[in-house]
């Protein structure tokens, strides 16, 4: 049986310029979580804190 997985398409986006570095997939079954994430961001080379951003 195959279990019904609501997944979405998300990107993760660095707080401090808004550049979204990395591409995701996360469950939304229980709600979108509230992640962030430190990140390498290739726009200012440097790690950031990213968050989810929702298409
Ligand atoms: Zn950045």
């Amino acid at each position: 049986m195959a279990k019904k997985s609501k997944r979405e398409n998300i990107w993760l986006e660095c707080k401090q310029c808004g550049h979204r570095n990395y591409r995701t997939s996360i469950s939304t079954a229980e709600g979108v979580p509230k992640i962030e994430l430190k990140k390498f961001c290739s726009n200012e080379r440097a790690h950031t804190v990213h968050k989810i951003r929702r298409k």
